[in-house]
């Protein structure tokens, strides 16, 4: 291995959700468990193995997935729950390196390049997480690994359940080749009948292809995919303690096409991240929000708050605003991803201290303990429950 390659770790637990459900609830083990929104425009955020066999799989309306699965047993998520299993998980990720990035409560990146000379090499490592978590909470997590973060998670993908699998430098080529386009990471829906339509089916086909041809049909990503396609990747592992916003995003499978149900996700990402922020005593000055037209358009508009805020309110109400006029100013607004960052963190301040109105502290601070005691999600703001579990 030479001495400069880096080693990553991409962890990520197998139908985290529907796990812990089964492992709670001895009786729903073996048994389709399918965990998620179950409103009428519910989604399924995660479902367990044996609702997978049905067709059932995460992002899929709920309504269909009780077509597919009718005698599933279909749950609300326990966010609090879930939490506090994660943290446990996270601890193990921090006893063996400090550069960990959560992706989501159940999955992460962890750069554990140094922490070789300590812990021996990188296999060594993955298999101690995989058995910390595994004794510690009693949960399965697929563990990949390789020289960057597209294929550490590419290798955690392609052996679950309960995976194990790196991916080395020097074959990262001839692994990807075989795949399906679909399977590269930022290849979505669009961009894969894009590629389609250019005769291209597998990644190896993708790092062959002219590339002023591919330019042609995806423009100045071509080069960048052509990278990816060939393994190539070198986004850092990016530390919490770094952090310098705190956001919450999600790409749709289905576009936004409803203002209303845009704005209903907007404040259901703002929820989240005044949540974390609250956590952790930090209160930000700047709101930025991303919007992605399909296929890959990206727009960021940002404004500051008043002064320096944690309240999911503050927050959304600049959001909004940002969210408005970018609509208005649309012919044909249409959404594949939406989120919301805080940034500018003046400095860390103790928990509860807020800026912001009182009556609106109060209120999100009310919020967080009932939050923390019943399950994030027991209270929420009405606008919210639209799109309650849809992650
Ligand atoms: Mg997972």
């Amino acid at each position: 291995m030479p001495s400069d390659e880096r080693a990553i770790i991409h962890v990520d637990m197998d139908a985290f959700y529907a796990s812990v459900e089964q492992l709670d609830h001895p009786e729903l083990r073996g048994r389709p468990v399918i965990v998620g929104g179950l409103g009428p425009r519910g989604v399924v955020s995660t479902c367990s193995y044996e609702a997978r066999r049905f067709g059932v799989h995460s992002a899929m309306p709920t309504a269909q997935a009780r077509r597919l699965c009718p005698d599933a047993v279909y749950l609300w998520p326990r966010m609090a729950r879930y939490e506090e299993l994660s943290a446990r998980v996270f601890e193990v990720f921090h006893e063996v390196t400090p550069l960990v990035e959560g992706v989501s409560l159940d999955e992460a990146f962890l750069d554990v390049t140094a922490s070789q000379r300590l812990l021996g090499p990188v296999e060594a490592i993955g298999r101690r997480i995989k058995r910390e978590i595994r004794k510690r909470t009693r949960l399965v997590a697929s563990v990949g690994m390789g020289p960057n973060k597209l294929l550490a998670k590419l290798a955690s993908e392609l052996s679950k359940p309960d995976g194990f699998h790196r991916i080395a430098a020097e074959y990262a080529a001839a692994e990807l080749a075989p795949l399906p386009v679909g399977r590269l990471w930022t290849v979505g829906k669009v961009t894969e009948q894009a590629l389609h339509r250019l005769g291209i089916r597998t990644i190896g086909e993708l790092a062959a292809c002219d590339t002023a041809r591919l330019a042609g049909a995806l423009g100045r990503h071509a080069v960048f995919m052509q990278a990816l396609a060939r393994g190539e990747d070198d986004r850092d592992v990016q530390p919490e303690q770094a952090e310098q916003s705190i956001g919450a995003e999600h790409t749709y499978d289905t576009d936004l096409e409803d203002l209303a149900l845009a704005e209903s996700w907007l404040l259901r990402h703002c929820e989240r991240i005044a949540a974390r922020a609250r956590g952790r005593g930090l209160a930000g000055r700047t709101v930025t929000v991303k919007l992605r037209e399909p296929p890959f358009v990206t727009h960021t508009r940002q404004a500051p708050l008043r002064e320096s805020s944690a309240s999911a309110s503050d927050i959304y109400d600049v959001a909004r605003g940002l969210l408005n006029v970018w609509w208005q100013t649309r012919t044909n607004p249409r959404l594949r991803l939406l989120g919301v960052s805080l940034s500018g963190f003046a400095e860390r301040r103790q928990p509860g201290l807020f800026d912001g109105s009182p009556a609106r502290r109060a209120s999100d601070q009310v919020q967080d303990r009932i939050n923390a005691r019943f399950g994030s999600g027991s209270l929420v703001r009405a606008g919210v429950l639209r799109t309650r579990g849809q992650d």
